[in-house]
């Protein structure tokens, strides 16, 4: 039985707050960005009948993984900075169904549309982390600033990438120990791009889109933003150090990236100090 309105409902809460925050920061410009949320069942039955299906759509790849498996999902074309005003016009609830190849359209989109055109690289990067981790719920894709202007000017060697955004600012190897995955600059939307996301996220949880933006995964909204955030903030870094014509002086080394390993019993990932 349905008893609350699902536009108090805290995942529905959070998801406006952080597209308003996104917005703000200025990483969603127009329509950029999308974000999926992994809800459990009990705690959406409160304010949804989850059997009541409006609509189901063939899945852009088939993932038998993700069965019966529920998502709040941020539409395409919608803009960011109006999800707080209208929830149920920008988001959608979708359920996998029990084959794994449909979506059900549970709620949302009240005035038409279609989940994120990002699908396939949200829910296959979904499928790949729930297998590293069972706390897994967020992925979210953002255009955030600093990071995508740093894939102009720096080489896009991951490892290399990440040693980079490590000497920035000394908790980047604590927040993200597994560095970043790099995939190439490649057409926004498409199966290909999923796919090679969620090859990088059976490693790490950052994925840098080159010259588009970032794909964060996390065991929740702070978690996943948290981590974009920190990325995002040594690429600032970054980019204000290498602009300034005296040179960069100096820098965390490699040795004390070490130090800092073994001081916060850090499992760097190998090949990159
Ligand atoms: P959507 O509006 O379809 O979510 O696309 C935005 C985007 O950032 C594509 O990469
Ligand atoms: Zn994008």
């Amino acid at each position: 039985m349905i008893i609350y309105n699902i536009e108090n409902a805290p995942f529905i809460q959070e998801m406006c707050d952080i597209t308003d925050k996104l917005w703000a920061k200025g990483w969603a410009e127009r329509n950029g960005g999308n974000i999926s949320y992994l809800l459990k069942e009990e705690e959406v039955a409160p304010y949804l009948n989850v059997n009541d299906i409006k609509s189901e759509t063939e899945m852009p790849i088939p993932l038998p993984e993700l069965k019966n498996k529920i998502f709040l999902v941020s539409g395409s074309g919608k803009y960011f900075r109006n999800v707080i005003k209208n929830p149920a016009d920008n988001l959608v609830i979708i359920r996998i169904s029990s084959d794994g190849k449909k979506y059900q359209k549970l709620w949302g989109l009240v005035n038409g549309g279609n989940p994120t055109s990002e699908l396939a690289s949200h829910l296959k990067c979904h499928a790949v982390r729930l297998s590293q981790d069972p706390e897994h719920r967020v992925i979210f894709h953002t255009h955030a600033t600093s990071t995508i202007a740093m894939t102009f000017i720096h080489d896009l060697d991951e490892k290399s990438f990440t040693k980079t955004l490590w000497q920035q600012i000394t908790e980047c190897a604590i927040v993200f120990p597994d560095g970043v995955g790099i995939v190439p600059w490649m057409p926004a939307g498409t199966i290909d791009l999923g796919l090679e996301s969620a090859k990088k996220m059976e490693y790490c949880r950052i994925v840098i889109w080159a010259h588009h933006g970032i794909m964060g995964a996390g065991s929740n909204i702070d978690d996943a933003f948290g981590l974009v955030e920190t990325v995002d903030k040594a690429a600032e870094i970054y980019l204000k150090a290498a602009s300034v014509t005296t040179g960069i002086k100096q820098s965390i080394t490699t040795e004390e990236l070490k130090d800092l390993a073994k001081v916060f019993n850090l499992t760097l990932r190998d090949g990159i100090l």
